[in-house]
């Protein structure tokens, strides 16, 4: 009577196995707290991004992290600034380049903090069409706010400072592409670094070439 359940739990747990994505719990903290929309956009547009990669997400706010559950990779994402759509002084304007997102780094190790810049991201707005309205804003800055959080994603989850010649791994994107221009995808070998790095789990082989 013991034995056939235990060949029932091997055969349901194989078929589970096969049919499993790798899901990484990504944590949110904001400094101040979007609206609904351009959060939805973001998660949205953050999925799409990934989707070549067979990674998937799992979203969750940092104040909902219990500890009990478990995910293939973590990261936190902290918002710093105000990722909201609202008048900004004229003197807030962002000349020059200055980083929209940054991914910690310690002793050549890539670690899964990252902290989006709203501050900066925002900025992009200015290139919509001078009468786009609040809705078009609002999607716009999470349009935005997804691109910069997929860019910084392939760092945490791919753990590597290296930059791609093209795609959403290169090194800067114009603030006009992140709200006005169509997607931009990851390059397959860089969705393909985003999943081993979050399947394989030797970390001493994944940031040998960081240093
Ligand atoms: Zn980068």
């Amino acid at each position: 009577m013991l034995r056939a359940p235990a060949v029932a739990f091997w055969v349901s747990l194989a078929f589970t196995a096969a049919a499993q994505t790798p899901t990484v719990g990504v944590f949110l903290d904001f400094d101040s707290v979007p609206g609904k929309v351009p959060v939805a956009v973001m998660k949205k547009e953050v999925a799409a991004l990934l989707k070549d990669s067979g990674v998937s997400l799992d979203w969750r706010t940092v104040g909902e992290n219990t500890g009990a559950e478990s995910f293939d990779g973590l990261v936190v994402l902290k918002f710093q600034g105000k990722c909201r759509v609202e008048a900004w002084p004229e003197n807030d304007r962002v000349t020059g380049t200055r980083a929209l997102g940054e991914t910690l780094v310690a002793d050549g190790h890539v670690l899964p903090f990252t902290e989006v810049r709203c501050d900066a991201v925002r900025q992009a707005l200015r290139y919509l069409r001078p009468e786009a309205n609040q809705g078009e804003k609002q999607k716009a800055l999470g349009l935005a706010m997804g691109r910069v959080v997929a860019h910084e994603l392939y760092h945490a989850l791919a753990r590597t400072t290296t930059h791609a010649a093209r795609g959403l791994a290169k090194a800067a994107e114009s603030l006009e592409d992140l709200v006005a221009g169509p997607q931009i995808p990851f390059r397959k070998e860089d969705a393909e670094a985003i999943k081993q790095g979050v399947t394989n789990q030797k970390p001493e082989d994944r940031t040998r070439g960081v240093e």
